[in-house]
């Protein structure tokens, strides 16, 4: 059974344990060997970073001038990101849990136990009582083989991939309006853009390098309306401030279109010309004056019409979101009210008029393109279109009939693993214990597996639930592509060979398939196999990079697709003739406010949020074990207005618990002015009690199925304790002193 026991031996060996110095230490002599040019492992910048080596280590960085989004600069996660490579708590060999503890294993032994345990699985309970649950921080040509690998290698139906947790709202937005999903702009083409509508996105602070494309633009005289429930450090930027309620962005995006529709600030000869749909879409935003949209929202109405009249006002203007607007049960409504905004004032599709969405994981573009999606084929193909099915049997040399149906939604797989109808787990580059709504329920999922696999290079809070863990391999110490948040596709170089026993993910994901006895399908040598591969499989998709090749991607610092043909140089903007629809048009949509699926009430009545900080990526296994970033935040906090403070009786610093109908958590206060007084937050990038997603719904749009992180009912606790806070104090057992291989 996949249980943790132990756990104060699992933490004490596998970490997550600090470390700050490069492998032989801060030497100011030192003579590097090569630098190997490649890019940042995190966000969706994809910055480029050149990383040092000297003997087959890793031992330092150096941003890249000569990549054009970063053009020399680095954030702090990914000026550190070079010490992940030769971390103490790297996984060097197989382990297997005995009598609830990980002991070292051999590959042969460890690969024999998972084939024999998911063949018997199989053979007692049918194909897909096995699942493949994977992630976007994969390079492109590993996310295309985890499909084939789970619908080829295991034959089953259910795969889903934790980018249904980032960007699958802004995905469904793009498809349902555009007909295609992806960034229309460049980032290049921000600083042309008068007026920026920032939505949901804190980019300061989790997208760092992307603030030099808004210093330009507001060097050029330009102008930011930032929409955001709390003021953030893009917001304190901002020129205006809609501090909305969270989950209210239609009551807002609908105001803003109500005014530019009784201004006369739309194009209606843009609309006329390329749209389609136009008069529901504005019948249902003449229901929201300025007045309606304020008293949903709490948004003043003057902030509305001035909003409406910057951006509607203005010849140029883009509108980019994150996950603040799309982390909701009605994700994907929110995202297409506010495209609606930019089709109705014809702003989009040239230099400086433009939408787009800014990704969270590093390859949460590529990562979504090309199969790991429960119900999508490689080229954004659907499992759903016979012809798609046809194409790719195809290319994998199988019968139509041999591949298997669609699957189902990250959140709703782990309810299968509840329910007992998914037996077995087979996880790579995911952190579901922190990163998964209503981690109760997440660790009820993997408590009831029978069998359960883990593919990482740390052993992280979810791998601590695994049966068997595969060591797998860092971002320097492989090669492939990923798509950045602007859709272009870019190269990471292999640095150095991987340490210990740890092996390719792709050669792991193989070896297994070869074991399954469905070799024949899997007899890739190289990442460059498998593109060529991924290549003829998106032909003619919609994500279509037949034209792309490693060498292109050099040449031309990165290519964006669509590039459908070898002589095709990409293209990095899109919509400047047609949309991706059968005939050329864009699409509004009629869009209602339904609010959060959980509203305030009595018993719970605030309205809790989660998000990210700049110090720490995503679920955290890999920076909580880089000690410069667990020092700036070493824990989580509860953020709270004064008013909220003082009716709770609740100093700053001071442990509060947080509570929801599915879970608490005691939390540090952190009392500041910059949130609503009827809202709470917390970052998200920790485990166990100290996991925001204790506390968050997981309540699903129904399009995305994207969970409503962003909005549920909470209420305080104050605890009454002589504990006075700790924020600033680096956790006990976690310095770097007590760093210890321990394997
Ligand atoms: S902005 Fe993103 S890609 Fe660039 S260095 Fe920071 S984390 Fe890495």
């Amino acid at each position: 059974m996949s249980k943790v026991e132990n756990l104060a031996s699992i933490i004490d060996r596998f970490g997550p344990h600090l470390h700050d110095e490069p492998i032989g230490g801060w030497r100011a002599e030192r003579k590097v060997d090569k630098m190997v040019p490649t890019h940042c492992p995190y966000c969706g910048m994809q910055c480029g970073m050149n990383l040092l080596v000297e003997k087959n280590h890793v031992v330092g960085v150096e941003p890249r001038y000569d990549f054009p989004v970063n053009e020399g600069r680095l954030c702090p996660k990914g000026v550190t990101a070079y010490l992940q490579t030769h971390h103490p708590d790297r996984l060097e060999y197989p382990l297997i849990k005995r009598n609830g503890n990980f002991e070292r294993a051999s590959w042969d032994e460890a690969l024999d136990l998972i084939v024999s345990k998911f063949k018997g699985l199989q053979e007692k309970y049918g194909k897909d009582s096995i699942a493949v649950y994977s992630g976007s921080s994969l390079t492109t040509e590993k996310t295309y083989l985890v499909g084939k690998f789970a619908r080829l290698g295991l034959q089953t139906r259910y795969i889903d991939y934790n980018g249904r947790l980032c960007m699958a709202s802004a995905a469904g937005g793009n498809n349902k309006a555009f007909g295609i999903d992806r960034a229309a702009n460049p980032w290049s083409d921000i600083p042309h853009a008068e007026v920026l509508i920032i939505a949901g996105a804190n980019c300061a602070e989790t997208f760092p390098i992307l603030n030099g494309f808004l210093w330009k633009q507001r060097d050029n005289g330009g102008v930011w309306i930032v929409i955001d429930p709390r003021e953030t450090p893009t917001a304190r930027q901002g020129d205006l401030h809609l501090q909305l309620k969270p989950g209210t962005d239609v009551a807002v995006a609908n105001g803003i279109l109500n005014v530019l529709i009784n201004e006369n600030l739309i194009d209606q000869a843009f609309i006329d010309s390329r749209t389609n749909d136009w008069e529901a879409a504005r019948a249902a935003a003449l229901n929201y004056p300025p007045d309606v949209a304020s008293e949903i929202s709490g948004v003043p109405a003057e902030k509305i019409i001035q909003a409406a009249r910057l951006y509607g006002r203005a010849k140029t203007g883009m509108i980019m979101h994150a996950r603040g607007i799309e982390h909701h049960s009605n994700g994907t409504e929110n995202v297409l009210s506010y495209i609606n905004i930019a089709l109705a004032t014809g702003k989009i599709g040239s230099e400086g008029r433009g939408y787009g969405t800014i990704t969270g994981q590093g390859n949460g573009q590529g990562g979504r393109e090309h199969g790991q999606k429960a119900d999508q084929l490689p080229g954004y193909r659907s499992m759903l279109n016979p012809e798609h099915r046809k194409y790719i049997a195809e290319v994998w040399g199988i019968d139509e009939s041999e591949m298997p149906e669609p699957g189902v939604s990250a959140v709703e797989l782990f309810n299968k693993m509840r329910e007992g109808e998914i037996k077995g787990l087979l996880s790579i580059c995911s952190n579901m214990m922190v990163s998964l709504p209503d981690t109760n329920q997440v660790r009820k999922s993997l408590e009831g597996l029978e069998f359960n696999v883990c593919i990482d290079f740390f052993l992280s809070e979810s791998a601590r639930y695994a049966d068997v863990v595969l060591p797998g391999t860092t971002w320097s110490e492989d090669e492939g592509t990923t798509t950045s948040g602007e859709g272009r596709v870019i190269k990471i170089n292999q640095a150095i060979d991987p340490p210990g026993e740890a092996r390719h993910d792709w050669r792991a994901l193989q070896e297994i398939a070869h074991r399954m006895g469905r070799g024949k399908y899997f007899q890739f040598e190289s990442p460059r196999e498998i593109f060529d591969e991924l290549r003829v499989a998106s032909k003619g998709g919609k994500a279509d990079y037949f034209g792309v090749t490693y060498e292109k991607i050099d040449k031309q610092d990165g290519v964006f697709w669509p590039c459908p043909t070898e002589e095709s140089m990409g293209t990095p903007r899109l919509f400047e003739e047609r949309f991706a629809h059968d005939d050329g048009k864009a699409r509004f949509h009629a869009i209602e406010y339904k609010g959060a699926a959980e509203k305030p009430d009595e018993e719970y009545p605030l309205i809790f949020t989660s998000g990210r900080i700049v110090h720490q990526y995503l679920s955290g296994n890999q920076t909580r074990r880089i000690g410069f970033l667990v020092q700036q935040c070493p824990e989580p906090f509860v953020e709270m207005h004064p008013e909220t403070a003082m009716r709770y009786k609740i100093n700053d610093g001071e442990r509060v618990k947080v509570i929801s109908r599915r879970g608490e958590g005691i939390f540090p206060a952190l009392v500041v002015k910059t949130i609503r007084p009827d809202t709470i937050f917390i970052p998200y990038h920790w485990g166990e009690e100290l996991a925001a997603n204790q506390i968050t719904n997981a309540a699903l749009d129904p399009t995305s199925k994207i969970p409503e992180f962003k909005a549920c009912a909470a209420r305080l606790e104050k605890i009454h304790t002589r504990e006075l806070p700790i924020l600033g104090e680096v956790r006990k057992g976690t310095s770097q002193n007590e760093v210890q291989k321990g394997k």
